[in-house]
């Protein structure tokens, strides 16, 4: 094996399956989470078959779905509430998995979180890593409280505002799209039982996923700056919704004040031309390429990014030549989703572009990622 000592920085999608899969391997695993706690996050997420294809790999899947709600449909409506089309999701995680699956995003850590500790991972909440030297077989971490500490190799998946990133030398910075988001998770009706987009509404798009048996997360997205009209979160979403029907009329009538409500601008990045590593750090995750939500594809790339270092880094082999093959090996899927996702930011943002085609690129692009692979 490779690596038998291994810190892995940051406690989300990326992290905590990082973990899981190093430790069912064998390694001894430390993971530093900048957070005192960890902070049940009550948005919904929205994960493609590639993703349930990762939890599976760590023997997470049956127990998030648990909680979760399965299904391989996708209805387009018309911002009216006319049904456009139906159709099936191209099953990116294979034909033996759900296409599509919704979740809480704090069930989703529930499971990650009560696996890391079954395995014995050690969690240190409150900790980040401040420094680092490469020391030949080993890399020297300076954390937070000052103390220092030797690993065989760190793993940074930190997230969009990753500070390891640039630590490592990569000069690329997160940027934004020219889109905002608004989400909401409350009640959905049985007949509200997969993935549902409505376009041709005043805003750019909105949306819903169930997530359970009785709820959904909903979205608008918007303009990237929240407007100060002087509406509270709840009225703001309401008002937003209401050039929205069919089903989105049970949503708006159903929403209320105490609802989990969340507006933020949406960023993008992709370290595309510069190595992930620098001697045995090496950055992962949304730390090295977050996508627009336009595919729901960000959290499934990141699930492999993890499930497939783990892999790699305890075969036998030079640390150095397997952290390359491993940027090498990710970057033709990732290079699919962040440019598919852009090119639909930019046809929400310009829809009147000639040969604008969301749903054609949509389906296409997911087909692409079923193909190839990861
Ligand atoms: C609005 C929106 C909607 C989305 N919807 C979907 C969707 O429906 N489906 C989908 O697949 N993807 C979706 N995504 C993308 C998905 O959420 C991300 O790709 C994924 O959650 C990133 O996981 P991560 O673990 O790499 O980063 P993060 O989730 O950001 O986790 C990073 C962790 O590192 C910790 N941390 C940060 N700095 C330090 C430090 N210095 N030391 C220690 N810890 C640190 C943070 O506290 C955090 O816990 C969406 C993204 C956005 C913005």
């Amino acid at each position: 094996m490779t690596v038998k000592n291994v810190l892995v920085v940051g406690g989300g999608i990326t992290g905590t399956v990082a973990a899981v899969a190093l430790a069912q391997k064998g390694v001894k695993v430390t993971l530093a989470e900048i957070s005192p706690q960890w902070y049940g996050v009550g948005h919904g997420i929205t994960l493609q078959g590639n993703a349930l294809r990762s939890f599976k790999n760590i023997g997470a899947l049956d127990r998030i779905l648990e909680k979760a709600h399965g299904f391989d449909d996708f209805s387009m409506f018309h911002a009216s509430g006319q049904l456009l089309q139906g159709m099936k999701v191209a099953k990116t995680g294979g034909e033996d998995l759900f296409g599509t699956m919704g979740a809480l995003r704090s069930d989703l850590q529930t499971v990650l979180v009560d696996m890391i500790h079954e395995l014995g991972v050690e969690v240190r909440l409150g900790t980040s890593l401040e420094s680092y030297e490469n020391k030949g077989e080993v890399v020297e971490v300076t954390f937070n409280n000052g103390n220092k500490e030797e690993f065989d190799l760190v793993i940074a998946a930190d997230g969009i505002k990753s500070k390891t990133r640039k630590m490592v030398g990569i000069t690329h910075d997160k940027k934004p799209t020219g889109l905002g988001i608004w989400r909401v998770v409350t009640k959905r009706t049985p007949e509200m039982d997969c993935s549902a987009v409505f376009m041709g509404g005043p805003e750019y798009k909105a949306g819903y996923t169930p997530i359970s048996k009785d709820l959904c997360y909903a979205y608008v997205l918007t303009d990237p700056v929240r407007p100060n009209n002087g509406l509270s979160d709840f009225e703001e979403m309401k008002r937003l919704m209401e050039g929205y029907h069919g089903p989105f009329d049970f949503i708006r009538e159903n929403i209320q004040e105490g609802d989990f409500f969340s507006f933020q601008e949406i960023e993008w990045l992709f370290v595309d031309d510069e190595p992930w590593h620098d001697g045995r750090v090496i950055v992962i995750g949304d730390a090295v390429h977050a996508c627009p939500p336009t595919i729901a594809q960000g959290g499934a790339q990141c699930s492999e990014d993890a499930w497939v270092i783990a892999e790699m880094v305890t075969q036998p082999g030079d640390i150095e030549e397997i952290l390359k093959a491993y940027t090498a090996r990710r970057l033709p899927r990732l290079k699919v989703v962040v440019e598919s996702t852009l090119q639909l930011v930019d046809w929400e943002l310009h829809p009147d572009t000639e040969g604008a085609n969301p749903g054609m690129l949509m389906g296409k692009s997911l087909a692409q990622i079923a193909a190839m692979p990861v």
